[in-house]
């Protein structure tokens, strides 16, 4: 299979609602290395937009001063390569805010799709999910931090994913290594 140049998918990043260590729901702190890595691995396999969503206002802050670095900043001009990269994200303060970003790209609201390392009855195959993504229609590939997405929150989106390694004793991959191998399974090129 060729890379299908018929996609229109995006990625969301949620600090929250997300799961803490006890099961409480919280609102997680920003890694940069989440966002140069899912940056890259969304241009990479041409993802549409990455939507770093952080209700925090100080956390936002530190996101949106790391992209413009990247962006605008020193960094853009230093390497033009990771400039490309980072003009994807778009750092926003809630999921609905990050929906409608995705409106005004494309004149459409997202059908979203959580990600979760648990297995749900509910959960699509990775196989259905690449069909289904085939199409102009934009999907909204939601990933998770901390503990996972908030259980309530999964169920409020269209479809969930299976997990990869679904049903093994050990299947917590970090964030970034989740990205890349669900885009990989789901809009990659192989021969
Ligand atoms: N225990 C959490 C869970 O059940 O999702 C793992 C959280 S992990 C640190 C952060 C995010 O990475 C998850 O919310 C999910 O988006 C993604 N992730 C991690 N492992 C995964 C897996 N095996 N399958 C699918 N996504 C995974």
């Amino acid at each position: 299979l060729k890379q299908s140049p018929n996609h229109n998918v995006h990625i969301a990043l949620l600090h929250y609602p997300v799961l803490g260590k006890t099961g409480e729901i919280i609102a997680s702190a920003i890694t940069n290395l989440d966002l140069h890595d899912i940056a890259r691995a969304s241009k990479t396999y041409g993802v549409q937009s990455f939507q770093v969503i952080i209700p925090l206002d100080d956390q936002r802050q530190i996101a949106q001063e790391i992209c413009n670095h990247w962006t605008t900043g020193y960094g853009s001009r230093a390497n033009p390569d990771r400039k490309a990269s980072f003009d994807l994200i778009q750092v926003t303060s809630d999921f609905e805010t990050a929906k409608t970003n995705i409106f005004k790209q494309t004149s459409q609201y997202p059908c979203t799709i959580a990600t979760t390392a648990k297995s749900l009855q509910a959960a699509i195959s990775f196989y259905k999910c690449r069909q289904m993504i085939e199409s102009p229609v934009p999907h909204l590939l939601i990933f998770g931090t901390s503990w996972g997405i908030a259980p309530d929150f999964i169920d409020q989106c269209d479809y969930i994913l299976s997990p990869i390694q679904n049903g093994q004793a050990y299947n917590h991959l970090s964030v970034r290594s989740a990205v890349a191998i669900i885009l990989d399974r789901l809009m990659g090129a192989f021969e």
